[in-house]
């Protein structure tokens, strides 16, 4: 998202309509993860994340200018050709946290606004926590360390820094594979990530996603736990994407299959997608590379509204600014093999 924000300025001379009539690009996914007015430790050091106003404020924003649509709605736009007379829109939200059902639900109900909701199956229940999440954790616990141990470093096996601010990168670095040294560390740490999860509960629970099934919204797989895809083999991604739909399927009665890559889906090659939608029939699946288009017209692309603290205007006009400019360059389509 870097090169976009050198269109922030520049983006709010042109009007929203104006760019969307010079695109045609008159379908906008924005995706979040959560919404909440106070701090959340699981997060903080990853992303940031808007609060109530700042998301009634977005909403208001994608209302103005486009129309909501249901993911079905979706489907048939894309797939089916369905004709659109006005800009729409559909929101997204990956990782299945807690602030789906207690905040955002209710804020999109009132305004009758769809949504889907992206859910990684292993989490829900808070069984277990996105090893990201425990990194943030960790980073923040040896934040308020540093002031008792006399700004010592602790010694981590396999990660190497000097000083405070590598440490933390390096942290940020570890991968889905590197789960046995964050968990060991957060051991020496006397953090317990299974307290963690009974005292906060991020993320949703079981008859909460019943309930939202009940009121409308769609629920869509994000993987089993939220490997990078990239970093996995064929099968292991085969893997999380059947064994999650299998459980929404019988957990939920959720027969109509769509997917959200976890993290991103760069490097995921063309075998995996033909397989997603014809052997496991999977409708859509999305990305978060913004305002581009793909080799297969069901796996579509969304923005992601947290990467920037700025307003949604600002952010979408400038994702809109930087399509003009990569039309130029016929950058807009991503190359798979
Ligand atoms: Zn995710």
């Amino acid at each position: 998202m870097n090169a976009r924000k050198f269109l922030y300025i520049p983006s709010g001379l042109v009007p929203v309509d104006k760019l969307i009539k010079l695109t045609s690009r008159k379908i906008l996914l924005p995706f979040y993860h959560t919404i909440s007015d106070e701090p959340l430790p699981h997060v903080n050091h990853l992303y940031t994340i808007r609060n109530t106003k700042q998301f009634i404020s977005d909403i208001d924003f994608f209302c103005s200018h486009f129309e909501p649509i249901s993911l079905s709605e979706l489907f048939e736009v894309v797939i089916r050709q369905k004709p659109l007379k006005k800009p729409v829109f559909h929101l997204t939200f990956d990782d299945g946290l807690k602030g789906v059902y207690s905040i955002i639900a209710p804020i999109l109900e009132k305004k009758s606004i769809p949504a889907t909701f992206f859910l990684n199956t292993q989490f829900i229940d808070n069984k277990e926590l996105f090893y990201r999440y425990k990194i943030a954790l960790i980073i923040s616990c040896l934040e308020c360390n540093y002031e008792k141990h006399n700004n010592k470093l602790p010694e981590i096996p396999g990660v190497i820094a000097s000083n405070r601010s590598s440490l933390k990168q390096a942290l940020l670095q570890l991968k889905y594979d590197d789960l046995i040294i964050i968990d060991s560390f957060s051991k020496n740490l006397g953090l317990d990530f299974d307290e963690y999860l009974r005292t906060e509960q991020p993320y949703l629970k079981s008859d909460e996603v019943n309930d939202l099934i009940h009121r409308g919204f769609t629920i869509g797989s994000h993987s089993v736990d939220h490997p990078h895809f990239k970093e996995i083999s064929l099968n292991d991604q085969k893997a999380q994407v059947m064994n999650s739909f299998t459980f929404l399927m019988q957990k939920f009665n959720i027969e109509t299959k769509y997917f959200s890559f976890p993290f991103s889906d760069e490097g995921v090659r063309i075998e995996f997608f033909d397989w997603l939608y014809d052997t496991e029939n999977c409708r859509l699946s999305f990305g978060t590379s913004g305002l581009k288009d793909d080799f297969n017209k069901r796996h579509l692309h969304r923005i992601p509204v947290e990467s920037n603290a700025g307003i949604a205007e600002k952010i979408i006009k400038s994702e809109y600014l930087y399509f003009v400019l990569k039309s130029f360059l016929n950058k807009n389509e991503i190359q798979r093999t």
